[in-house]
């Protein structure tokens, strides 16, 4: 075995998986990955932990295609949102649909609500989901073409501040539920039609000084979306920025008094915010609040969403508005935020009883033996494939099972089984009929 310095061994190591990968014929899509068994316990909790806090507040659970006539997002999203513009997958269909892989939820839960007449339902309408979503997007941590969201909407009923602050409390309970500390909403108001309009045109006038200093992207972006200046990540428009007006000190009046009461609803609740006067959003729909959600020792946001009072009517909703106001958090980002704070793993269920079975006949027995256990919903592990009692109580003692059960061919003839406590190694043998009743009252 030849020897390796340690900085030598590692780049060893690290060679010999691209290695490997490369040798591979196939690999999962770029940006996408398999969530391995090993990474379910992560999934299930989070999985268990939405399902929990979208029935404590009320939210209906809806499932809607992976796939959306593209036009939704050009139309819903925004044809100059990055999303829409550079990444969203287009499918290659026979028919005439123009179908893409679904960036986001909000435009095809509108989709949904207008197409089943769910206004019909009492309102306002409570819906969350938990789902795949893909983006193509230059693959980085926090950032993958495949990804899944949670998220929850207020559809319909009145455009009241409580909704707004009930949305961002259901992901403030969340993420406190799956013990992320350090948790801050950064928060904004974009105003309505009215004000935004003002404050736009203002934005313009600003930025256009600026017009040969700005990158090339705001230059576009100046008249076709100039709220998206503000969201530059470039040093040069960022410092710009900083001396660029801000949208709050041009709210309306109906828009200040709602954004005052979202953040006065906060202040009650203990939820604590910052107001951030640079938040925009990706996304075109947004009105009036719009916030993001960060935790400590993670760089990236877990979450975000805000009001989005046009949607529907930009997706067909005739005569009436829809109140709309909504959110998604990243479920890759909430897991990654977990481990980066030092969660502990959740704990898998683990079966207290491992059967052991010797020979054909004890084999033949098994499984209905297993599902004795199933009805009085005892979980029982095996290894069916090796038959061997040594490798059989080496798995037992692996799995970490308080009893074996063992089941040979002397015991199959007398209908009897062996009950071994793998603590003490003490073993008792116990009639086949009441092996159940026995295990019950030994296991803890
Ligand atoms: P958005 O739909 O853009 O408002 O994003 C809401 C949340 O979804 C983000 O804060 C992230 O947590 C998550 N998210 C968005 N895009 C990605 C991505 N490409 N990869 C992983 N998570 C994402």
């Amino acid at each position: 075995m030849p020897k390796f310095s340690k900085n030598k061994k590692g780049k060893e190591k690290k060679n010999s998986v691209r290695e490997k990968k490369e040798n591979l014929l196939f690999q999962s899509p770029k940006g996408m990955h398999d969530i391995l068994p090993s990474e379910q316990p992560w999934w299930d909790k989070l999985r268990k932990v939405s399902q929990e806090v979208a029935n404590f507040y009320n939210f209906w659970r809806i499932d809607t295609p992976i796939l959306e006539s593209a036009e939704i997002f050009e139309r819903g999203t925004g044809i100059t949102t990055d999303i829409v513009e550079k990444q969203m997958f287009f499918l290659k269909s026979k028919g005439k649909d123009r179908l893409a892989l679904r960036p986001e939820n909000t435009p095809g839960i509108i989709r949904a609500y207008i197409q089943h007449g769910l206004s019909r339902l009492s309102q306002p309408l409570k819906l969350y989901y938990f789902g795949p979503f893909f983006r193509y997007e230059q693959p980085q941590a926090g950032r993958y073409r495949q990804f899944y969201q949670i998220g929850f909407e207020i559809l319909g009923g009145e455009d009241d501040s409580i909704y707004d602050a009930q949305i961002i409390l259901a992901n403030y309970r969340l993420i406190e539920e799956l013990k992320i500390k350090n948790v801050v909403v950064q928060i904004n108001s974009l105003g309505c039609k009215n004000c935004r309009t003002i404050y736009r045109r203002k934005l313009q006038d600003y930025y256009r000084k600026f017009s040969n200093k700005i990158c090339k992207d705001c230059r576009r972006r100046l008249s076709v979306n100039p709220l998206r200046l503000l969201d530059c990540k470039n040093e040069k428009c960022r410092e710009i920025r900083s001396r660029a007006p801000i949208m709050l000190d041009y709210l309306c009046q109906a828009c200040r008094s709602h954004f005052r009461s979202v953040l006065e609803y906060l202040d009650d609740l203990n939820v604590p915010y910052t107001l951030d006067s640079y938040l925009v959003r990706g996304l075109d729909y947004y009105n009036r609040t719009v916030f993001e959600i960060l935790a400590e020792k993670y760089d990236v946001s877990l979450g975000g969403g805000g009001r989005y009072d046009y949607l529907g009517e930009m997706l067909g909703v005739r005569r009436t508005s829809l109140p709309a106001v909504g959110s998604s958090l990243g479920a890759e980002r909430l897991i990654e935020a977990m481990k980066i704070q030092g969660v502990s793993e959740p704990t898998k269920i683990t079966a207290k009883v491992f059967l052991v079975q010797i020979g054909k006949p004890a084999k033949k027995m098994a499984l209905c033996l297993i599902e004795a256990f199933r009805s009085a919903g005892i979980k029982v592990i095996e290894s069916l494939g090796k038959d061997s009692l040594k490798s059989q109580l080496k798995l037992a003692d692996k799995e970490g099972v308080e009893l074996a059960l063992i089941l040979g061919q002397r015991e199959v003839f007398e209908e009897s089984i062996i009950i071994r406590d793998m603590k003490s190694g003490a073993q008792e043998t116990v009639p086949m009929s009441k092996v159940v009743e026995e295990v019950k009252k030994r296991i803890h």
